[in-house]
């Protein structure tokens, strides 16, 4: 079985923490100069793990064992969120690189080996899954042609070009190479957290459902326009916005969850009725059927007009090639922070169609994470969950059980 090295572990996601660090946490933008930088200093890890390492030409960190029989391919992008935390994305890289290791010093894994991927923009800071679509070669070139930064406008063809990567050939995907693609990832909810484990397997990814909710009322004097003139649009608004938060629950799964998360009212003057209101609403559930029956049951008919403005489905990970079922809780993908609309069907084209990828992109400028932040608290969990893949040297279990892991205050900078 082969051996984790967990102070190793501990020490390689500091040293990457490195790359942009801001105060507890990391500023590492996509293709930002410190975002190449720490992408170097990966190739050059996953090398002398003995992978044949290349960054391609849309910045993914592909690390291949060259002589295995059977290999499973582990990672997640290395970016970060603007200001996020240091474990996402970064811990599924570094649980690759040590377990890239760890097979490799193992003689009884003679045969077995682990090929490391990090992925290039998975957190939106210029498109959606650059790096993991175009492993899969689901992003064409007319996409990356046409895409800019989200925060500058610069176009990608620009920052490749500055980031080195421009030119290079893109590395794809071979399926029959793999028996499998695993991704370790912070927890992002609080599930493990509140329950006291210390490990999860995300089965599902939920869909996430927006819609542009639009009221069309009559704009008029506020003190001339008698009440029962008045065609009040903000007031239907937040009426709409009562019924749905009264009411969904009577639908609701045990994880449904439902956000109205932005309202405007126009002209939104003091002195004026509202004329037309808007109110963005989200809800995300890991059943096609649910979310359905939220559209139908709620929205319809409430309204004078209504638009949806962007719509993601559930997708289950891939439970054939998943794993690492064995052991541990069994938790969905609770989601983070994400309003930003994706294409439909980009999911399923990874997550089904592919190797499984078990991470969703989020919108830049939203901070996430937070469990992570707290002076790096968490960082003993990271310990745990790198034997469980590797092959269970240490069982997942709650908290308190019997071989807890060491403490590391030391990472408490
Ligand atoms: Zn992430």
């Amino acid at each position: 079985m082969p051996t984790i090295d967990g102070e190793r572990v501990i020490a390689d996601l500091k040293r990457l923490a490195q790359f942009g660090r801001y105060k507890t946490g990391v500023h590492r933008p996509t293709y930002s100069p410190i975002d190449v930088e720490s992408r170097h200093w990966l190739a050059e890890k996953l090398g002398e793990a003995g992978l044949d390492t290349v960054i391609d030409g849309i910045g993914n960190v592909i690390g291949r064992n060259p002589s295995a029989r059977q290999r499973l391919l582990i990672g997640s992008h290395s970016e970060t969120q603007p200001y996020g935390g240091w474990l996402d994305g970064s811990l599924g890289v570094i649980y690759g690189l040590e377990l890239a290791r760890a097979f490799a010093a193992d003689a009884s894994c003679a045969g077995l080996g682990i090929d490391v991927a990090a992925w290039a923009d998975e957190e939106g800071h210029y498109g959606n899954y650059l790096g993991s679509r175009s492993f899969t070669d689901a992003l064409p070139e007319e996409e990356i042609d046409q895409t800019r930064g989200r925060d500058d406008g610069t176009p990608l063809r620009q920052a490749l070009e500055r980031a080195g990567f421009a030119g290079r050939p893109p590395e794809r995907v071979d399926p029959k190479r793999y028996i499998g693609y695993l991704e370790a990832h912070i927890e992002q909810g609080d599930t493990l957290d509140t329950s006291g484990l210390r490990i999860g397997v995300v089965e599902t990814i939920v869909g996430i459902w927006n819609y542009r909710v639009s009221l069309i009322g009559e704009q008029n004097h506020a003190g001339t326009t008698r009440m029962v003139r008045r065609k009040d649009a903000g007031v239907s608004m937040v009426r709409l916005a009562t019924r749905i938060h009264d009411r969904f629950p009577e639908i609701a799964g045990p994880r449904t969850v439902w956000t109205i998360g932005r309202m405007l009212l126009e002209p939104n003057a003091p002195s004026v009725v509202p004329g037309r209101a808007e109110m963005l609403v989200q809800f995300r559930d890991a059943d096609i059927d649910r979310l359905a029956a939220f559209e139908g049951s709620r929205l319809s008919g409430t309204d004078r007009s209504r638009g949806r403005a962007a719509r993601a489905a559930p997708a289950s990970a891939d439970a054939e090639r998943g794993g690492s079922r064995r052991g541990g809780a069994v938790v969905p993908d609770a989601g983070g922070d994400d309003v930003h609309p994706e294409p439909p069907g980009h999911q399923s084209s990874l997550v089904g169609g592919q190797q499984g990828r078990g991470h969703r992109a989020r919108r830049p400028g939203v901070r996430r994470c937070r469990r992570e932040d707290p002076a790096f608290r968490e960082v003993r969990f990271c310990q745990h969950g790198c034997p469980v893949r590797a092959g269970g040297r240490q069982r997942p279990g709650r908290r308190g059980g019997s071989r807890r892991p060491p403490r590391l205050d030391s990472a408490c900078e």
